[in-house]
């Protein structure tokens, strides 16, 4: 049966095109993987996520086709013509071809086209097993496709949830959610990118099978929530799907909902964060560092006399979550611990001084980046604050000035600006090992304190004090 490919081609010219089907304009690589299919004699249609942001107008991350050939015929044509192939899914039938650097993914279906009765008896339609492939698929918007010749294939109302802005299941919710419990992750995170509502039944099935989602694997979770957090309606989406989000990252529920008591903050502690993690651009280490910063919130909460709150050691508590959650999410650690430092360091108070930014920069390990990544975080903590810290924008600002001023000026600070090193220290008497950092530290502090200049003999001198 997976070996046989019907090959019942019907002309183009018996494809009715339906003259309001709306026009997807082509790549020249797109047309050209099309033309060698149809050249071969099989049928190919571009699918999913493409069709979706074609008719969206948002740029398309890769291209996928769908076409009655097995990956053997695909490579065999394409290679004929020139074309690099990879095969990158051959178990389940992709195929990637490369056309002038542009990478399509084929997978096979059994989208050979044939005319089938329709319930009214005065249009005949030409209906095309595409659509069983299309079934397949998991929301409507991503479950059309698209052939120049043969118009859009929507049999799920794709196009009207789009222009609903509406993501809905292909289907019963609960039993595709059921099947595949990533796509609960993915219906949150494009929810995040495309700003779109998540249909009621759909959403009550995310809920539902949401306890499935320790099926799938960290690093498939992280891949979605990345996307997630990247959107540009992620705070939105971060609100909105909280309940869903829940069972990968349940440390959130302590946030929804969490009144804050203070007048420093009109919304709960996950509003807040979601304006955070929309206020800081869009990029992995501040969104991650954003969407954690306060987790520790909850857990801190004191209430004083007056009834003010108040979150005394929130950044550490936050840390101790984020660092769980990242180690079980298997993270890489080198991102982890940056990330780690932006949420411990988030509430810190930082003076807009030269001095001040070097001691900074100096217990960040010169880190100018992760200086400019906390200043963001700065940042998009005061957007999401009450007005009335808007101020706090301002000295984000102030502070990168200085920072910019330091670099200008080519001033030391980090160890690796000292006119000195390890070895020197050693030879002017300081015993190896822990010590030696310990001396460089303090030679460090020295300088940016202004109190030695970033000489060598004057450093030597102070180390020989130190010895
Ligand atoms: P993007 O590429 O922008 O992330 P996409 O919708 O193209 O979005 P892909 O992962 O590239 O996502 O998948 C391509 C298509 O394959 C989707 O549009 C959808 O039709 C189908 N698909 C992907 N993952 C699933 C899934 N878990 N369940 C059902 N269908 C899926
Ligand atoms: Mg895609």
């Amino acid at each position: 049966e997976s070996n046989h490919f019907p090959t019942n081609i019907v002309e183009p010219g018996q494809r009715p095109v339906s003259s309001d089907a709306p026009l997807i304009p082509l790549g020249k690589n797109t047309r050209i993987v099309l033309s060698v299919f149809e050249k071969g004699g099989f049928e190919a249609w571009l699918v999913g996520g493409c069709v979706r942001d074609a008719l969206l107008g948002r740029p398309c991350s890769d291209i996928d086709i769908a076409s009655n050939a097995r990956w053997q015929d695909v490579q065999r044509l394409f290679e004929a013509q020139g074309f690099a192939t990879h095969e990158t899914g051959v178990a389940h039938g992709t195929l990637t071809v490369v056309v002038n650097g542009q990478p399509f993914e084929v997978t096979t279906c059994r989208c050979d086209g044939s005319y089938k009765d329709s319930r009214h008896p005065d249009s005949v339609r030409f209906v095309s097993s595409i659509e069983e492939d299309l079934a397949r698929r998991d929301f409507t918007m991503n479950a059309m496709a698209y052939h120049p010749g043969h118009g859009l294939v929507d049999p799920y109302g794709g196009k009207d949830d789009l222009d609903r802005h509406l993501i809905r299941a292909v289907g019963d919710p609960k039993k595709r959610f059921d099947e595949d419990a990533l796509r609960i992750l993915r219906a949150c995170r494009f929810s995040a990118q495309l700003g779109f509502e998540i249909e009621e039944g759909t959403y009550k099935g995310m809920v539902y099978n949401k306890g499935l989602l320790y099926k799938v694997s960290a690093e498939r979770v992280v891949h979605e929530l990345d996307r997630l957090l990247m959107g540009d309606y992620a705070g939105q989406a971060l609100v909105n799907t909280v309940d869903a989000l829940s069972a990968v990252l349940p440390e959130l529920v302590a946030m929804k909902g969490f009144d804050q008591h203070t007048p420093y903050h009109i919304y709960d502690v996950l509003e807040h964060t979601a304006h955070v993690v929309d206020g800081v651009p869009p990029y992995r280490l501040v969104r991650w560092a954003a969407l954690f910063h306060d987790m520790g919130k909850p857990a801190c909460f004191f209430s004083d006399d007056d009834g003010t709150g108040h979150f005394y050691g929130h950044a550490n508590v936050s840390v101790f979550l984020a660092k769980g959650i990242m180690a079980r999410l298997k993270m890489s650690p080198a991102f982890a611990a940056r990330v780690l430092t932006l949420v411990k360091r988030h509430d810190e108070v930082i003076e807009p001084t030269p001095r001040a930014v070097k001691r900074m920069l100096a217990r960040l390990g010169g880190d100018t980046e992760l200086f400019s990544a906390l200043c963001d975080l700065k940042r998009g903590d005061a957007r999401g604050q009450a007005p009335r810290c808007a101020g706090r924008i301002g000295v984000a600002d102030e502070l990168e000035r200085v920072l910019a001023e330091i670099q200008a000026k080519g001033d030391a600070f980090s160890l690796k600006d000292l006119a000195v090193n390890g070895r020197d220290a050693i030879s002017v008497g300081i015993e190896q090992g822990p010590a030696v950092g310990a001396a460089l530290e303090s030679a460090l502090t020295a300088v940016i304190d202004e109190k030695v200049p970033n000489e060598r003999e004057a450093l030597l001198a102070f180390l020989r004090e130190q010895a």
